[in-house]
């Protein structure tokens, strides 16, 4: 055996094991997104305290320092949660701090890079459309964001697929195989599984499927329909369906005078996975609603010093908190008062004593709602990346949690855009706006903020990059992508690239200084990146 061969033999083996303890990581992180709907079951926080002392093992043995760590972490905690209790709020913060910090050792390309760690193989996700050529170009679209789908050409090979192999999610063509054939397919499926599919429905042509349809979609596992060409809010689902970052939990702030109330909801909310914060002072809210910035607020009608609906108005007075569901908690039973609450800027009435299912359900389904608003009015319609005002949002929220680590601000700008509309005309110009976004999307982390500054000018916050390491990132990303061809034959198109790291100034220098070096750049000569340090007036 040659010394190149035992070198890759070794390399192989090694990435064996790394693969075993990422499995064991999602089987961690598996474990722990059941732990909410079984209200903390004490069966089900031993199978979650299990899995991380198998993680430990795992990382121990195979010279995975960070898994040992975080695993160390989390089994720490869990020995300090009192035999037959669940988790408080403290508790329960950190926990998920580390299920993050966890999840992200398991993402994408870039991340990889970073740990020297291989992705395990994902499983495929079934594409199941009556034209073929929609189906093909759906797929290439997902594979650009690692997804791994698998075309399914007709309704025996399908079936012969789920023989072997069930999918994480199935997309398919209401009228896969004839007439409606695609929701008849689904049903039988789901009839010989435990836990439903999770399915994404699709249509073709300028009507949506008839409503009664609709209905029969959404009870056979389905989680949204789209158009066929739709091809981006599509991917925007699957993502979110398959992500391995779990959500943030929710946040609940809890306004109650009675001390004993409001530490038995908050009890109830953290059951369930919630973080809560408790006020029983009612005049000590704005301080904690800008530092805990919440879901959602429970509050108490009566209290002394100021009544719930006088709290609710005085909330509303400011602009961000405009769409922050606030839901009252009271013993008034008088349905002209609760009305009347309402219309002070409540959005819900649950009467005390309100049952545990009730308010959990209440609760979630505000939240739900809330965050799924949120989404659309922060985000840019072209590109689902965030618009303006989000970003600059996102970047003021780093510098107030980033005061110990670097952080740094990119700004990219399309070169000689103005040309690729003149030429090719502008929906070609949307598309390589759309591919560029997509691009940023794929090398980034899940967790740097992406957003459309402008026209052909996008941003991206580096939390925990320095200058440097941003400079190389973005320089990665910079050679990718004058590489691609957007049309599939020869439209190749550049971006330049400004780099700016906080050195503790305020909001608009770093932007501004992000943009001077931004316009060294294309001054320069375009296609590169340019760090603001070595900007002459710096
Ligand atoms: P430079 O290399 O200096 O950046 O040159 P440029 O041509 O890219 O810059 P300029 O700012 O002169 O032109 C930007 C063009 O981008 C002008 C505008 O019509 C086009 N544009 C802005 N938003 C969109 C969009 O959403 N879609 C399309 N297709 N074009 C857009
Ligand atoms: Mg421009
Ligand atoms: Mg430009």
């Amino acid at each position: 055996m040659s010394e190149t061969e035992m070198l890759s033999a070794a390399e192989r083996l090694k990435q064996h094991f790394s693969s075993r303890v990422l499995n064991q990581v999602r089987q961690v992180i598996d474990l722990w997104r059941q732990l909410p709907g079984s209200q903390w079951s004490a069966e089900r926080m031993t199978d979650f305290r299990t899995g991380c002392e198998k993680l430990q093992k795992f990382a121990q043995r195979f010279e995975a320092a960070r898994h040992e760590q975080l695993a160390r972490a989390l089994l720490q905690i869990l020995h300090s949660i009192q035999p037959g209790r669940s988790p408080d709020s403290a508790q329960l913060e950190q926990l998920n701090k580390l299920i993050i910090d966890l999840s992200k050792t398991a993402l994408r390309h870039t991340d990889d890079k970073a740990t020297g760690v291989p992705i395990p193989e994902k499983k495929p996700v079934y594409v199941a459309l009556s034209h073929q050529d929609q189906a093909a170009l759906m797929a290439e679209q997902m594979q650009y964001f690692g997804l791994r789908p698998e075309l399914q050409i007709s309704a025996t090979e399908f079936q012969q697929a789920l023989q072997r192999r069930h999918p994480s999610v199935l997309v398919i063509d209401h009228d896969f195989g004839g007439p409606q054939q695609g929701v008849a397919l689904v049903q039988q499926l789901q009839q010989s599984r435990e836990n439903p599919l999770p399915v994404l429905f699709t249509y073709s042509g300028n009507e949506r499927p008839a409503l009664a349809e609709q209905l029969q979609m959404m009870r056979c596992g389905g989680v949204g329909i789209y158009n066929e060409t739709d091809v981006h809010s599509l991917i925007g689902q699957l993502e979110s369906l398959l992500d391995v970052i779990p959500e943030s939990p929710y946040k609940v702030l809890v306004i109650d005078d009675s001390r004993a109330q409001s530490q038995h909801t908050s009890n109830v909310l953290n059951k369930a996975g919630m973080l809560t914060e408790v006020i029983n002072d009612p005049l000590t809210v704005l301080d904690v609603l800008s530092g805990f910035t919440p879901d959602l607020i429970l509050m108490d009608m009566y209290m002394p010093g100021c009544n719930g609906m006088e709290l609710a108005k005085v909330i509303r007075q400011q602009r961000q908190y405009l769409n922050l569901p606030i839901i009252y908690l009271s013993g008034e039973e008088d349905r002209e008062r609760q009305l009347a609450a309402m219309a002070e800027g409540g959005d819900d009435f649950l009467t005390k004593p309100v049952e545990s299912n009730h308010l959990l359900t209440t609760v979630r389904n505000r939240i739900v709602r809330a965050r799924q608003l949120h989404q659309l009015i922060a985000r840019d319609s072209l590109t689902g990346l965030l618009n303006h005002t989000h970003l600059l949002g996102a970047l003021q929220e780093a510098m107030r949690r980033n005061t110990d680590r670097p952080l740094t601000f990119v700004m990219v700008d399309i070169d000689h855009f103005k040309q690729v509309n003149d030429t090719h005309g502008h929906p070609v110009g949307d598309l390589v706006i759309r591919n560029l976004s997509l691009f940023l999307r794929q090398r980034l982390r899940k967790s740097d903020p992406i957003g459309r500054y402008g026209g052909e000018e996008f941003a991206v916050i580096l939390p925990d990059a320095d200058e440097a390491q941003a400079i190389s990132i973005m320089d990665d990303i910079r050679a990718g992508f004058a590489n691609l061809l957007h049309d599939g034959k020869s439209l190749r198109v550049s971006f330049s690239c400004g780099v700016a790291q906080w050195q503790g100034e305020s909001l608009s220098e770093l932007v501004s200084s992000a943009d001077q070096a931004l316009y060294q750049a294309k001054h320069q000569g375009r296609n590169q990146v340019v760090g603001a340090s070595s900007l002459p007036s710096h």
